[in-house]
């Protein structure tokens, strides 16, 4: 109980305080080190903040992640805010673990298929792209081929290509960047990308299509001007990667995995289904402003759209789709909110969530998302929320 308490007496005020700033988020940089310490700088918590913030001992940190999950990783069907595909629940991703466990190999595509409406979009992009090339493709005594990983394969010589050019193209504008730089931090700069060039022209290299790799390895490079490390470290996250597009995803799963094995079709058939089982995200990014592990601030993604997600402020991943993702997340907490006045989920100190978070995405997003249509949008107490 206390833990809703705690959101409704303060909680929001203080996520209030906080995003009244109306211009913290604009003026967010590129480099990730500059952005945190800005808005630590910016974003001033209030003289009286510091008692209240010892309300979120360590212990109620844990209660609170612990039981968050509980509630909202239990949810079943309810779209993800971030791409509007359902989620899986972990329960039902376990049972189909244990499904493709008993199965052969070449069933594996017809049992994936069963679940393409939880499929993020990129996952089931790949879906179709195999099924299809399975109806045409046949072995040695004429029968279509159904091995996952035979299919991807064979997709992987006209996806390699594309992708190699891309991340030249990538490694061409660094080339260009570095030549403005000081002799010092240019040679080691030009490197690095030689070095990065190389990998990427090998047929069967994995770390060029792991685009975490290629940030840390650029976040290596010593630049004192900070305009040119933003530049930097923009074009290295502009790198495919297999979270965001399809040929990076079947250059990746068609490859080497990271003890330099061939992936399995068995693990490869539940990629397609882990990346889009629910994962609990933080709407006030948790990095950034780590003293909203409350309820309040929790909302379900999918996996994969929570690691595209990752430490990003609320307003630039709302940005990046904003149309989309306004509806996405009134889907989302409509579905909740059904769940709850059911009675499906059925704990009383729950009640509240979908008020609560609702209301931290209304002061996050500065009154852009409304979600005041939401229905019995209401705290405990009864009062509506917003
Ligand atoms: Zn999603």
């Amino acid at each position: 109980m206390r833990i809703t308490n705690i959101s409704n007496t303060f909680n929001f005020n203080q996520s209030r305080i906080l995003y009244n700033k109306k211009n913290s988020y604009n003026n967010y940089t590129e480099n990730p080190s500059a952005k945190n310490i800005e808005l630590k700088d910016t974003l001033r918590y209030p003289i009286n903040f510091t008692s209240q913030k010892r309300i979120f001992s360590s212990a109620n940190k844990k209660l609170a992640e612990r039981e968050g999950n509980f509630l909202l990783l239990k949810m079943k069907d309810i779209p993800c805010p971030a791409c509007g595909k359902k989620m899986l629940t972990k329960a039902q991703f376990d049972e189909i673990s244990d499904e493709l466990s008993n199965a052969q190999p070449d069933e594996y595509l017809n049992i994936i298929g069963k679940y393409t409406d939880y499929m993020r979009p990129i996952e089931e992009s790949v879906y179709n792209e195999l099924r299809d090339l399975s109806e045409i493709t046949f072995d040695p005594d004429g029968n279509k081929i159904t091995d996952i990983r035979t299919l991807l394969v064979i997709l992987r010589n006209s996806k390699l290509p594309l992708l190699q050019d891309m991340q030249m193209k990538l490694l061409n504008k660094m080339v260009s960047l570095a030549r403005t730089l000081p002799i010092s931090e240019k040679i080691p700069l030009l490197n690095k990308i030689k070095v990065l060039k190389s990998e990427v022209r090998k047929k069967n290299a994995t770390a060029p299509f792991r685009r975490k790799i290629m940030l840390d390895r650029i976040s290596k490079v010593k630049i004192r001007n900070i305009h040119s490390y933003n530049k930097l470290q923009k074009i290295a996250r502009a790198f495919p990667t297999s979270l965001d597009m399809n040929s990076a995803w079947i250059v990746k799963y068609s490859g080497k995995n990271k003890y330099n094995e061939d992936w399995a079709s068995y693990d490869i058939a539940l990629r397609f289904l882990s990346s889009s089982t629910s994962n609990t995200d933080h709407i006030l990014a948790y990095s950034i402003e780590n003293n909203h592990d409350d309820i309040s601030n929790y909302m379900a993604m999918h996996n994969a759209c929570n690691s595209i997600k990752s430490n990003k402020p609320f307003l630039q991943w709302l940005y990046e789709d904003k149309e989309n993702r306004i509806k996405f997340l009134t889907d989302y907490f409509q579905k909740c909110s059904d769940l709850i006045n059911n009675k499906i989920i059925k704990k009383k100190k729950y009640k509240n969530y979908v008020a609560s978070a609702t209301q931290t995405v209304y002061n996050v997003s500065q009154g852009i998302v409304d979600l005041r249509n939401i229905a019995d949008c209401k705290n405990t107490d009864g009062t509506q929320a917003i």
